[in-house]
């Protein structure tokens, strides 16, 4: 069982709990503040599971894993140029 301290949080505010599925997973309520580089607000399609990448909440990278009907959106803390490139940086195959 885990301990409260072990509760893995968002990696932007540092307090919403996250699932640690993904390595530094970002809490919706700092996904909702997503900006892609055009500094608008981030785009997603959950119906065919594209979108903007990547993305900038309170001006750091992210990057998001689009799939079917949602996404995943993870702090990108090597500055990585694509988001191939952040899989390989985070052992995510
Ligand atoms: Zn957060």
């Amino acid at each position: 069982m885990r301990r409260e301290d072990e509760i893995t949080r968002c990696s932007i505010c540092g307090r919403e709990p996250v699932a640690d599925d993904f390595p530094r997973r970002v809490c919706p309520r700092c996904d909702a503040m997503a900006l892609n580089d055009a500094a608008s607000p981030a785009r997603a399609d959950t119906n065919d599971g594209t979108g903007d990448n990547p993305v900038f909440i309170d001006s750091k990278q992210c990057w998001r894993y689009y799939e079917f009907g949602g996404w995943v959106t993870m702090l990108d803390k090597d500055n990585c140029r694509d988001f191939h490139e952040f899989c390989k940086c985070n052992g995510l195959a």
